[in-house]
């Protein structure tokens, strides 16, 4: 499975005095099981990109693939021309089966949850797909597993649940889906560094296990750095840099000047060369900055 973007472009309030460009010349592919990290500061266009990437927003310019089929693409023109209800009434089934394979957790999703249980909660969307009850229960309980929650949780309201659990119920509504893709924006948003490291281990370890692929928002680049396989960096509506952690934090410098961090031990490592200490890499975490001066001096 992948999406893919052709040459999108995406312009808030297009025509307007307003009109606002968020988006320009997108060329991306995701594939399946790759963990994405997408950086950006605020402004750069990041949520506007996933919420197209569920066909929450229609791009203004260029086209969307879901295996190789055009996300607003529903029959012939003929068809189309024949009826308007019937061409309408296609977008919306499209829309159900890509919403359905690329699911999408917006931040602070705990504000999302509505129902008296947490099990009712996590099996909202398992039912508007029509599936059977035995289905249903099976999805809550994998779900709530795939994420951490114990069982005993199953029949609380979400309201007396911790911050963390509140976020990994939401979670499990959007993985009882059935996903392909699961797209988070910035889902450890408000948590402390323990409730952090929970989700996305968690979430790397359900990538994994399961193959779905994730994508995902974070404005900390230590989390990218440890966790994804892939970053894509965007600056000003424009796919800046798209590569590893290392191949993208090589270009600490450039990062910095379009307002973002870098991993410290990356920015260490930056310094250290640039006083002379010969360390040849990008480095990424602690235990990488340890085994290169452990080289560097021989012990
Ligand atoms: P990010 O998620 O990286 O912070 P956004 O995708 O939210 O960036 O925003 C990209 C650009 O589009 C910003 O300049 C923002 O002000 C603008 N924008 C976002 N939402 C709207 C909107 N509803 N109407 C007009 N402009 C918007």
């Amino acid at each position: 499975m992948s999406i893919e973007l052709k040459h999108v472009g995406y312009t808030y309030a297009p025509g307007l005095p307003t009109a606002k460009e968020a988006l320009r010349n997108i060329n991306l592919t995701f594939r399946e099981n790759e963990f994405v990290g997408i950086i950006g500061h605020t402004g750069s266009g990041k949520s506007t990109l996933i919420q197209m990437l569920n066909g929450l927003i229609r791009p203004t310019e260029g086209k969307i693939y879901l295996d190789g089929e055009e996300y607003y693409e529903t029959g012939s023109e003929e068809a189309k021309k024949q009826s308007k209800k019937q061409a309408k009434r296609a977008i919306a089934l499209r829309m159900r089966q890509i919403r359905q394979k690329v699911g999408l957790v917006f931040q602070y999703p705990e504000h999302q949850l509505f129902e008296m249980t947490v099990a009712k909660d996590i099996a909202f969307g398992p039912n508007n797909l029509g599936l059977n009850q035995e289905e249903i229960e099976r999805r809550i309980d994998t779900c709530m597993e795939m994420v951490g929650l114990g069982e005993e949780l199953k029949e609380k309201s979400p309201i007396e649940l911790s911050g963390g659990q509140k976020r990994r119920v939401a979670i499990a509504g959007v993985l009882a889906m059935n996903p392909t893709f699961l797209v988070l924006d910035e889902p450890t948003a408000g948590l402390d560094p323990k409730g952090r490291d929970e989700i996305l281990g968690k979430i790397r370890a359900l990538q994994q296990k399961n193959h779905i692929s994730v994508i995902l928002v974070s404005h900390s680049m230590e989390d990218v750095a440890h966790y994804a396989d892939r970053i894509i960096a965007i600056d000003d509506g424009q796919v800046r840099f798209d590569g590893t952690p290392r191949d993208v934090f090589a270009h600490g410098q450039e990062l910095q000047d379009m307002g973002l961090g870098i991993p410290q031990m990356t920015e260490l490592g930056m310094r250290l060369r640039e006083k002379g200490v010969p360390i040849s890499e990008t480095l990424l975490s602690v235990d990488e900055m340890i085994a290169a001066l452990k080289e560097v001096y021989a012990c």
